[in-house]
């Protein structure tokens, strides 16, 4: 019999992107629980269109202005309502007409727009990390007094959820996320000095957008999931262990009091904490290729090289220090990612950038939202008077 609940309707931040294109995959696999709201793209007018006009949604928001009477022309004939720049984002976030927003926003940018979604009390399946990492406790907050359920996509902190469900009496003694390395694990600081934006691109498990391809080759997006961690699941840093796991088949795991371990398993595929955070608390049916163990004969595990993977000690820092420090090693970090992908800076100069730009941020140890985008702006500035932009 088909299910006579309400559709719930979706609006997807980034909808362009690896996680943005993944979602409408699993929305169109599931189109009588799912329905499209929202959808926004920076740059990609293009791809945008074409979603609209498979998916129908009610709003579009393209951030490139200068793109606007493009994707209005083009969805003329349609009932799409077409909306362009930051401020935009903002504003459909806003909406009552939605239930659940996708946060797949890469970087800081997705800030606001989420915090928006927040305060509405909407369901949030948050893939855009950086939120958590600049303004954890602030989000958090919020979230709570506007009864948001927050609901991870990252693959790790999904498993997490994952593991917790059914525990909520059941104190967590510590958290183990697991990270697959990248594509130079066992690399030493003389190869990587010479390393290219191509080949860091290259992931052996994952096919992901550029940004968190290099934080993967860098050990930052452990550092950033690490500080994520401690927002979604009210962590002290010392709760936060990471083991490198290269088959990525463990997507994370919990020890408790009773040191009993709970591991969430699969193949590495975004779609399934995507899909998982969509039909929350239910799990939906899917045909995704299954794990069979016995082509895992071998899953293994050691210790992360962080004399070499610098960044991850530079995040650790960040989330033991607490105040803005996190929110300057993400604006650094974004700069010195984008500045490498440019061709601009080497591999090795990312954490250089990163590191000198802690350093010279004035800590701020409770800040507020404004103090948050005011370290975020002065951290940028700086790294990028490094890198000579
Ligand atoms: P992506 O680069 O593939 O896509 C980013 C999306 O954000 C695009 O739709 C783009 O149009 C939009 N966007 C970019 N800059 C913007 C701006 N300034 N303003 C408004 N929109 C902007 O990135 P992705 O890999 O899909 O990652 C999205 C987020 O999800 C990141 O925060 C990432 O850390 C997180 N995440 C991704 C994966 C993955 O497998 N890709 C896994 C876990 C977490
Ligand atoms: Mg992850």
């Amino acid at each position: 019999m088909a299910s006579e609940a309400p559709k719930k309707k979706v609006a997807i931040f980034g909808s362009t992107g690896s996680i943005g294109t993944q979602a409408l995959d699993v929305i169109r696999e599931n189109k009588d629980i799912f329905e499209v709201e929202v959808l926004t793209a920076h740059t990609n007018d293009e791809m945008l269109i074409a979603q609209s006009i498979e998916f129908s949604p009610n709003a579009v928001v393209i951030g490139d202005v200068s793109k606007y009477e493009k994707v209005k022309s083009a969805l003329s004939g349609t009932d799409v309502k077409v909306f362009a720049g930051e401020k935009a984002l903002e504003e459909v976030a806003d909406f009552d007409s939605y239930d659940i927003m996708i946060a797949a926003i890469v970087g800081f940018a997705g800030l606001k727009p989420t915090l928006k979604a927040v305060e509405k009390g909407k369901v949030i399946a948050l893939a855009n990390k950086e939120t958590l990492v600049v303004a954890g406790d602030i989000v958090m907050q919020k979230a709570l007094e506007h009864r948001a359920p927050i609901i991870p996509v990252d693959s790790e902190h999904s498993a997490i959820f994952q593991c917790l469900v059914g525990e909520s009496r059941n104190p967590i003694e510590k958290i183990i996320l697991t990270a697959s390395g990248g594509p130079f694990l066992g690399k030493k600081p003389n190869f990587l000095v010479n390393v290219k934006r191509d080949h860091a691109l290259q992931h052996p498990n994952w096919s992901m957008g550029a940004k968190i391809s290099i934080d993967s080759a860098t050990l930052m997006n452990k550092g950033l999931e690490m500080i994520e961690a401690k927002w979604l699941f009210n962590l002290n840093p010392s709760q936060i262990e990471v083991v490198i796991h290269p088959q990525s088949v463990i997507h994370s795991m919990v020890q408790f009091e009773d040191g009993s371990i709970k591991a969430q398993m699969g193949l590495p595929d975004m779609k399934l904490p995507i899909q998982y955070a969509l039909g929350f608390p239910k799990r939906l049916q899917n045909n995704f290729p299954r794990l069979d163990f016995r082509r895992y004969p071998n899953l293994s595990f050691e210790e992360p090289d962080y004399k070499t993977f610098r960044n991850l000690g530079l995040a650790i820092d960040a989330l033991q220090a607490g105040g803005n420090k996190a929110c300057v090693l993400n604006a650094a970090n974004e700069i010195a990612v984008w500045a490498f992908l440019k061709n601009r800076i080497g591999f090795l100069d990312i954490t250089a950038v990163v590191e000198k730009t802690m350093n010279a941020v004035k800590y701020i140890a409770k800040p507020n939202l404004q103090e948050y985008f005011d370290s975020d702006g002065e951290a940028r500035n700086f790294a990028a008077s490094l890198i000579k932009l």
